[in-house]
């Protein structure tokens, strides 16, 4: 175990600081860790359960830091950048976990002073469950997690950052901004607004009652709903600022669900079955890559009677 940043300051104290904090702490990363956070609350919570000082304002957490994670919804990483750069620390690294890069290098970028490093990056880890308690230090192992490095970026400083996130066990890739968008549209972004619809459809509907959806939702649904259940804060910045790849991407899943809808109508089994068969074999890739268990019904236990509940 080596430390590899002596104070780090987390910006925004939710799931993916909270897993971070727990990370580091775990495999003994970092010397301090400090952190901000916009509730008393939940600075309150941070402070008991994995900071060894939290700041009132997020100015007053990163002086001294040598590395600064933002932390916080997409929407606001601008915001929080223009505060805190008279503050940075000469040689310090800043990077962000934000979901989306193109619209954080745009918000924060500018703000950056010279002689610090801004370094974006994604872990492709997460729950649907937010907030400062939330967090457990094993969310990366085994996941991605993407670095968007910019032009002229200092191969040093990437490399250390690179050295604490495979710390907590995650699987460092280097990616160009926009085709992270792009990628994240695919596999992350669209596939979230699918799920929110689909619920949203089957809570509009008339002749199927809540009750019997909840009641019958082992069928596929439930898997939506684990989806649709993510943080409407994050998700609503995610698709304002990753607008463009994402309606690229919906409109090739427009295009695939009327051909789909058209087999249907048409009674075109064999256009259906090779199109399932063509689907079934991108899960197996997951698999086979580690990113999930083979284990039928994703190893899940059937609850007892009235244990259902989290
Ligand atoms: P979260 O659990 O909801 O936590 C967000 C944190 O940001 C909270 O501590 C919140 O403070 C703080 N915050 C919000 N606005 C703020 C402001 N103006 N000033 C200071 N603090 C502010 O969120 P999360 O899931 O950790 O997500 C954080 C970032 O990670 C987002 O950019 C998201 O896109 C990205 N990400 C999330 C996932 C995921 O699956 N959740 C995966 C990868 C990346 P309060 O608690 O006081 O409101």
């Amino acid at each position: 175990m080596t430390v590899i940043y002596n104070r780090v300051a987390l910006i925004g104290l939710g799931l993916i600081a909270s897993s971070m904090a727990h990370a580091m702490r775990q495999f003994g990363l970092a010397g301090q860790i400090v952190g901000h956070a916009k509730s008393a609350e939940t600075r309150e919570i941070a402070r008991s359960l994995f900071c060894d000082e939290v700041f009132a304002t997020a100015a007053e957490a990163v002086k001294g830091a040598d590395l600064v994670v933002l932390c916080v919804p997409v929407g606001v990483m601008g915001q929080i950048a223009a505060e805190i750069a008279p503050h940075l620390q000469p040689g310090a690294t800043v990077t962000d976990v934000g979901s989306v890069k193109a619209a954080v290098v745009e918000a924060v970028g500018p703000h950056i002073p010279q002689g610090v490093h801004f370094i974006p990056g994604h872990p492709i880890a997460g729950t649907e469950h937010s907030g400062p308690r939330s967090g457990f230090a094993t969310l990366f192992r085994n996941r991605w997690w993407l670095l968007t490095p910019l032009q002229g970026a200092d191969p040093e400083a990437v490399a250390r950052l690179r050295r604490l996130l495979e710390g907590m066990g995650a699987n460092v890739d280097e990616m160009d901004v926009a085709h992270h968008d792009l990628v994240l549209a695919v596999t992350s972004h669209t596939p979230h607004l699918i799920a929110y619809t689909m619920v949203g459809v089957a809570e509009h509907m008339r002749r199927v009652s809540n009750s019997e959806v909840v009641k019958y939702s082992a069928g596929g649904f439930r898997d939506l709903t684990r989806i649709a259940a993510s943080d409407p804060v994050m998700w609503r910045d995610v698709f304002l600022t990753n607008k463009d790849a994402v309606l690229d991407i919906l409109g090739r899943f427009t295009e695939e669900l009327f051909v789909l809808q058209r087999a249907i109508r048409m009674g075109d089994g064999d256009h259906l079955h090779a199109y399932f068969t063509r689907t079934r074999a991108i899960r197996r890739g997951i698999i086979e890559a580690g990113q999930d268990t083979s284990a039928p019904d994703f190893g899940r236990s059937v609850p007892a009677a009235g244990q259902g509940k989290d």
